[in-house]
């Protein structure tokens, strides 16, 4: 019976080990970045003589560059956590510090530069569309980047994929949103 109870919490131990519960990996860069043209797509490179990374900073249709504007000609320390997501790693940018200044964090809100929360909030599959009344992506950009509580997941769900994600919420872009939202009832 002893032996019966310790092989299931073998198998108990091993199944939730292999639940994609590996810990994320945090690397630290310094050096000068690079630009690639993948495609369609633009990737930051950013390596030294132990890590090359690809982080991807253009993205069609939106035309949108990466956070922060980097200068090709400096050196940054380049602050990256690599989270494993089924058998890839998936580098995520926290911070760029250019000396003693740290000029991207994600951790903080780049418009209202307060400290946001970090949430789990439900993934949103498939096509999520603007309501007729929304905020265009350029004013959300400028007013409330960060209001959103919810993740975008992509196009396919499969009964595999995860429900929910953690995600970064600024207090102050969510106030911005509600004004917005009511000027914009108040100019009905
Ligand atoms: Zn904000």
């Amino acid at each position: 019976m002893r032996q019966f109870t310790l092989s299931i919490l073998v198998v108990l131990v091993y199944v939730s080990a292999s639940a994609d519960e590996r810990p994320a990996q945090t690397i630290v860069i310094t050096t000068k970045p690079r630009f690639e043209q993948r495609g369609q797509f633009v990737d930051l490179v950013i390596s030294d003589t132990n890590h090359s990374l690809d982080i991807s900073w253009w993205m069609p249709p939106d035309k949108q560059f990466g956070p922060v504007l980097l200068d090709t000609n400096r050196v940054y320390t380049f602050t990256v956590v690599q989270k494993p997501f089924y058998s890839i790693s998936i580098p995520k940018l926290c911070k760029v510090q250019s000396g003693s200044q740290t000029i991207y964090d994600i951790e903080v809100c780049e418009i209202h530069k307060t400290k946001m929360e970090y949430k789990e909030v439900e993934i949103a599959y498939g096509l999520v569309r603007r309501g007729p009344n929304g905020p265009s992506r350029d004013i959300e950009r400028r007013l409330f980047p960060n209001h959103r509580e919810y993740s975008l997941g992509g196009c396919g769900k499969t009964p595999d994929d995860p429900k929910t994600d953690w995600i970064y919420v600024c207090s102050d872009c969510r106030n911005a949103y509600e004004k917005w939202k009511l000027e914009q009832k108040k100019t009905k």
